[in-house]
């Protein structure tokens, strides 16, 4: 049967973008629907945006350090107005970039919501298409907890639009989105408290970056509240926001900023029209090769629930343009050691495997930790310590992991993710001539077994 296209995409984020634009590449014929911002998540209302956000606050840092170098500088003031603004244009020209991308790659794009109405068939605003393939690529979107108020609170999505800077924020949950906001609002000048349920955020994160990260921003002046949930959020007469929390305190705010994770967009997707099927999480099942329970049709990204990052959901697409179309270069994708960094202030990067997932798995480990006061910080006042560990096999003196909570952490994990991708032991580790002076050749330098 001829179908209209070879490939239909039901997404233009990450993975979709990227999934299209190589299936075209490789002679397929592709279409993508899009039902709300070329470039999706990560371009309009995730690492991008944030990422501005977090350079923006940056400069707070750099102000404070500048009187130790010679500066004085006149009482500087800071204008939320115009960051969002500046952050608004970038983002259109990146809106105007993939549109580009798509359409010079012979991709056809739809504008509009896409439904799935058979095995073979997408309907976008009232005009169905057929295709061979489907690809499910339509990411995630942020989940609050069902609580009296919660229409009250904002999430990220709303964060990146606020017509104002609050004066007073209460930042929800212990993740990646919590940490980096609560960094954001506090670095612009918002008295800030961040609210988490547990013992001590970043969960999944090796222990000694939590712990090194909750002293840092404690240093800093943020308000870390742990084993602290909201039951409810009222208005107030003057417009301020009241949270009670469980244990029956009550905190004021003018902004309360849930980041409690995301869940799968799934919304009047169609999936009951077809035998795809979700796992016990919510997400949509699919096997090694992003095959979905039903045959011709396949997902990648946010909305598989594997891992929840830009470059994943590029090399998921990129499978797929591969597996489809030029099956002689597939190759799957290695989900071992993916380098990662929270853009918190200070930022933590982070690859492989933390202390304790080494020791659950059964490794002997050596540890290798330093902790020292940044060159650059040592004219100023400020007493901010950066962290880095390696953790180490001591049978086969395999670097397993490597950890980091200091400046410019996100740049140097990333060559370090390859040292790990390339099976480097501490020997080798040791062997490397470091770059001097930098704090990165702490990572290269660190002899004695802490533990
Ligand atoms: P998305 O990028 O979410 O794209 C899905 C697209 O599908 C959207 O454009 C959506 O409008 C569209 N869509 C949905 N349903 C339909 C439908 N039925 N019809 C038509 N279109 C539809 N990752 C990093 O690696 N680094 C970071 O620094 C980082 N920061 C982040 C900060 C925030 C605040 C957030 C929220 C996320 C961040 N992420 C970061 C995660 C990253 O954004 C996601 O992992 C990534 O965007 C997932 O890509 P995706 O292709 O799966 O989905
Ligand atoms: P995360 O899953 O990272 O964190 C969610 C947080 O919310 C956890 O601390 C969790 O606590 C807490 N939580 C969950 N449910 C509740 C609840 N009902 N009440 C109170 N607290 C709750 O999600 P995020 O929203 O921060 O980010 C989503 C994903 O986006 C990240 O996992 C990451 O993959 C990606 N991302 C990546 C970034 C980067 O690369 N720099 C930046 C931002 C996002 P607990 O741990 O106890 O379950």
């Amino acid at each position: 049967m001829a179908y209209d296209f070879d490939l239909f995409v039901i997404g233009a984020g990450s993975g979709g973008v990227r999934a299209a634009r190589f299936a075209a590449g490789f002679g397929a014929k592709v279409a993508v629907a899009e039902s709300r911002y070329l470039g999706g998540t990560c371009v309009n209302v995730g690492c991008v945006p944030k990422k501005l956000l977090v350079y923006g606050a940056h400069v707070a840092d750099e102000l404070e350090q500048a009187a130790g170098f010679g500066w004085t500088l006149e009482e500087g003031h800071f204008d939320w107005g115009t960051l969002i603004a500046n952050k608004n244009r970038e983002i259109e020209r990146l809106n105007g970039i993939y549109r580009n991308l798509l359409v010079n790659s012979g991709v056809t794009l739809l504008q509009g919501h896409a439904r799935i109405t058979g095995a073979n068939e997408v309907e976008v605003e009232g005009q169905r298409y057929s295709a061979a393939n489907i690809l499910i690529a339509t990411g995630g979107w942020p989940q609050v907890p069902d609580i009296p108020g919660k229409e009250l609170a904002i999430t990220s999505n709303e964060a990146f639009y606020l017509k104002q800077l609050p004066r007073r924020v209460l930042v929800v949950g212990g993740g990646y989105i919590a940490v980096e906001f609560a960094g954001i609002f506090q670095g612009l000048g918002a008295d800030t408290t961040l609210l988490y349920r547990g013992d001590l955020f970043l969960r999944g994160f090796d222990g000694s970056v939590r712990t090194h990260l909750k002293e840092e921003l404690e240093k800093r002046g943020l308000n870390l509240q742990f084993n602290a949930d909201i039951q409810r959020i009222d208005k107030l007469e003057d417009g301020s926001l009241k949270a009670t929390l469980k244990d029956g305190r009550e905190l004021v705010a003018d902004c309360v900023f849930y980041a409690t994770g995301r869940r799968p967009m799934l919304d009047n997707l169609g999936l009951e029209n077809t035998g795809v099927e979700l796992d016990e999480r919510g997400y949509i099942r699919v096997d090694e090769q992003y095959q979905t329970t039903a045959p011709s049709i396949l997902a990648i990204g946010d909305v598989i629930g594997r891992v929840q990052l830009t470059p994943v959901a590029l090399a998921e697409g990129m499978a797929v343009a591969r597996r489809l179309f030029k099956p002689e270069q597939y190759r799957t994708v290695d989900y071992q050691n993916i380098p990662t960094a929270v853009f918190s202030q200070p930022p933590i990067g982070t690859v492989g495997l933390t202390e304790e997932q080494a020791l659950a798995v059964g490794h002997k480990v050596q540890i290798f930790e330093s902790r020292f006061r940044a060159m650059k910080l040592t004219l100023t006042d400020i007493q901010e310590k950066t962290l880095m560990k390696l953790v180490v096999d001591a049978d086969t003196d395999k670097v397993l992991g490597c950890h980091m909570v200091g400046p410019d952490a996100g740049e140097i994990i990333q060559g370090l993710g390859i040292a790990l991708k390339a099976g480097a032991t501490k020997q080798q580790f040791d062997e490397t001539i470091g770059v001097h002076p930098t704090a990165a050749e702490e990572f290269v330098t660190m002899r004695t077994v802490t533990r």
